[in-house]
């Protein structure tokens, strides 16, 4: 199966997924949406109202601010694939349970294989929980780091910003130095990739005289 068609066929599994409890109340579940090839991937917490109306993941007033924020790195919506860690919007915006997150992780998992993007920038905490568990988004926001074949950026969640004026500012730097970080997770995925830590113990030289 070739990206698209993954995209494709998670998209039709998710529409009828019964996998956690979120699926009593959805409109329409929320895939998210996107070019299959995308070198950015944003990923943000679960669809609200209007998301949940529409099918289309950030829609609604977050959706609004995330394009200007996009904007300020000269990206338009269309150039980066958009998607939620819960495809189903909880009851009244509450938090995803643990278990609906750990429900839902394999559709985000097969999303990112076949997307295979340079970058995933988790919006907000649930998403960066994937990730940096423990990390505290204050601290770390902004920087980013490798994790395997990829390179993640942990950023606040653009509702954040609009219930709290203070992380606007934040947001919008943090977006502003994505170009930069992309060329630089696009020359450090050309080159080989990094030796794997060492995991075995160094051999017994005793042993080696033996041979
Ligand atoms: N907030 C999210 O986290 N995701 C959406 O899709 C919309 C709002
Ligand atoms: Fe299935 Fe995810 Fe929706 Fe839960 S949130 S019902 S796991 S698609």
């Amino acid at each position: 199966m070739n990206a698209e068609e993954t995209l494709a066929q998670v998209a039709q599994e998710v529409a009828v997924c019964t996998r956690c409890e979120l699926h009593r109340s959805r409109k329409n579940s929320v895939p998210g949406e996107g070019p299959a090839h995308s070198e950015i991937m944003l990923i943000g917490e679960g669809p609200g109202f209007h998301e949940n109306e529409q099918g289309r993941p950030f829609v609604g007033a977050a959706g609004k601010f995330l394009e200007e924020l996009l904007a300020g790195a000269g990206l338009k919506r269309s150039d980066v694939w958009i998607g939620n860690v819960v495809k189903c919007r909880p009851p009244g915006n509450r938090d995803p349970q643990p278990e609906e997150l750990a429900a839902c992780d394999a559709y985000l998992e097969r999303q990112i294989q076949a997307i295979n993007p340079k970058i995933i920038i988790t919006l907000g905490r649930f998403s960066m929980g994937k990730y940096l568990s423990g990390a505290k988004i204050s601290a770390v926001h902004g920087q980013m780091r490798r994790v395997g074949d990829r390179f993640v950026i942990p950023m606040f969640h653009p509702a954040a910003a609009l219930h709290q004026p203070k992380y606007k500012p934040q947001l919008l730097e943090d977006f502003a130095r994505l170009p930069k970080l992309l060329d630089q997770a696009r020359s450090a995925l050309a080159q080989p990739a990094p030796n794997p830590p060492e995991d075995t113990p160094d051999e017994d030289p005793k042993q080696l005289t033996l041979f």
